[in-house]
């Protein structure tokens, strides 16, 4: 069986190499690797890597920590298609969805290219006579990743291109269930130039994280997964004095006007609802469909949801691929149960599917639910599958009203012709990021991503400015110089004028 090691201060090792992890192709369903956990001693040896590291990387110039990444952004251009196949084989989704991902992913590395530009600090001159004042923004030392296994290149490149920018060390902990895709990443960024220790990844599991968590050397950490976990990395990290930014899980509401343009919604909840089987944190899980456009929006679904073509990932033709396990499987098969079982009209049950040549894949068709009520646990809690619940509300009053009582504030979305209304939703919601005709707002790599509520804990969103501000921190300078008169003690609080 196929081992999978860590990488620590610029070489794959498997440590310690006490425990492994199971890694599957889900289309088949059976086992094709197995990953090393790390142990507290690997753990050890990732940070003191990191932290050795973090003096010299520190000291480079921002240009010239700028240019590794540009050779980086190069690498990971030409071979953007082989990261996808790595990501798909582990997790399932669609060779062409994970080329997205590396996609989205590239653009915070061109993003975090710009650094020297980014680093820009704040001068006054003459703040009194003779004095001046700056700020200046200075890495904070090893930084943390710890990431889902949804977005296995994409969620990492959230993090360590800016942190790496901005001069920290970086240790990235992936999800055991798919963690090939970040060897690549850490071998590639070696071949850049990135010297060794700056970039590490420490396989493991909940052992790793707690080491991460306690480490006194570890001086922040960011996260993304689902809110249970997210919870408690944001009051351990901060117990232990770690700037801390982690992102948790959603429910993602879609609002339809009677107004809305029916084709491009239609066309837009498939994609949102059921596109990498509805394990993303910007899925669209629940369609709230205002007035009478309800009965014309669940018929023309589910012909649409019938019609879906699902396949193993490297089908080309395929619109969805299989769930990451079967755990996962079965648990959002139970969902669909109960959701029958509390009362909502099952229109169309994706539960059994059987796949042509992957008989024993981890695969389940796209679900689509009608009537649901904001007590049912379908409603309230994150299904992570192809379900799509609609819900039916007579006003925009009533649907912000629905979406604002939700306990998840990640993403949302409005369709409509109406800008009145589309300004008012954005306006009155409390949800961090929001579409207008766009179903999957998610921030381009300039700008940040982060939601509210149970979504995200902690003050920065991720990359973008927000990342910059999350890696540094900043310090005000003020400066006199001599010019040959002696100033006598101030004993009351110093004024400048
Ligand atoms: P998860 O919370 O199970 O795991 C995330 C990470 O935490 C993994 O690296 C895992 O090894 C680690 N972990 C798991 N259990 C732990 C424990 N008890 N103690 C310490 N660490 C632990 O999430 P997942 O199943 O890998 O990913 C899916 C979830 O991530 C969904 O809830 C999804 O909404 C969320 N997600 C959120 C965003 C966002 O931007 N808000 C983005 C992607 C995924």
């Amino acid at each position: 069986m196929l081992q999978i090691p860590h990488f620590i201060n610029g070489q794959r090792t498997a440590g310690v190499a006490q425990r492994y992890s199971a890694v599957f192709n889900p289309a088949l369903g059976r086992p094709q690797a197995e990953v090393a956990l790390a142990e507290p001693q690997d753990v050890a040896a990732a940070v003191a890597a990191a932290h050795a590291a973090f003096p010299a990387w520190a000291a480079l110039s921002p240009l010239k920590r700028s240019r590794i990444l540009f050779r980086f952004k190069s690498i990971l251009e030409e071979r953007q298609r082989e990261l996808a196949a790595v990501i798909s084989s582990e997790h399932g989704k669609v060779e062409s969805d994970a080329q997205g991902e590396v996609q989205r992913g590239l653009e915070v590395v061109e993003f975090a290219c710009g650094i020297p530009q980014l680093l820009k600090g704040e001068y006054t001159e003459q703040v009194a006579t003779g004095v001046d004042a700056w700020t200046m923004r200075q890495p904070l030392g090893v930084v943390a990743g710890i990431t889902p296994f949804n977005f296995p290149a994409m969620v990492p490149m959230w993090m360590f291109p800016v942190a790496l920018a901005c001069g920290n060390t970086f240790i990235l902990k992936p999800s055991e269930r798919d963690p090939s895709a970040p060897l690549l990443i850490a071998e590639w960024l070696k071949e850049a130039g990135l010297p060794d220790g700056v970039f590490n990844v420490l396989q493991g599991d909940k052992l790793a994280v707690d080491g991460l968590l306690t480490h006194p050397d570890v001086a922040a950490v960011s996260f993304v997964g689902s809110t249970p976990i997210a919870r408690y990395i944001y009051e351990t990290g901060a117990a232990h004095g770690k700037r801390v930014q982690a992102l948790g899980g959603a429910k993602n509401h879609m609002v339809v006007l009677p107004d809305a343009d029916l084709d491009m919604t239609i066309e837009a909840l498939m994609g949102a609802a059921y596109g990498s089987a509805g394990e993303r944190c910007m899925a669209i899980s629940v369609a709230v469909a205002v007035g009478d456009v309800a009965d014309t929006l669940v018929a023309r679904l589910a012909e649409r949801t019938r019609q879906l073509r699902i396949n193993a990932g490297t089908d080309p033709q395929a619109e969805m691929g299989p769930l990451v396990t079967r755990q996962h499987l079965d648990k959002v098969t139970g969902y669909i149960a109960q959701g029958v079982a509390e009362g909502a009209t099952l229109v169309v049950d994706g539960r059994g599917l059987v796949v042509p040549g992957c008989e024993e894949g981890f695969f389940i068709g796209g679900t689509l639910f009608d009537h649901v009520t904001p007590e049912m646990t379908i409603y309230q809690e994150e299904i992570f599958g192809p379900v799509l619940a609609v819900v039916r509300v007579d006003s925009l009053d009533a649907a912000v009203r629905l979406i604002n009582q939700h306990a998840y504030g990640n993403g949302t979305a409005i369709f409509t012709r109406n800008g009145g209304a589309a300004r008012e939703f954005a306006h009155r919601i409390q949800v961090g990021m929001v579409g207008i005709n766009v179903p999957i707002p998610v921030p381009m790599a300039f700008h940040s991503f982060g939601g509210w509520k149970a979504s995200l804990f902690g003050d920065h969103h991720m990359h973008g400015p927000e990342g910059v501000r999350f890696y540094t921190r900043m310090k005000a300078i003020t400066s006199r110089w001599p010019a040959g008169q002696v100033q006598s003690a101030e004993f009351a609080m110093p004024t400048l004028g």
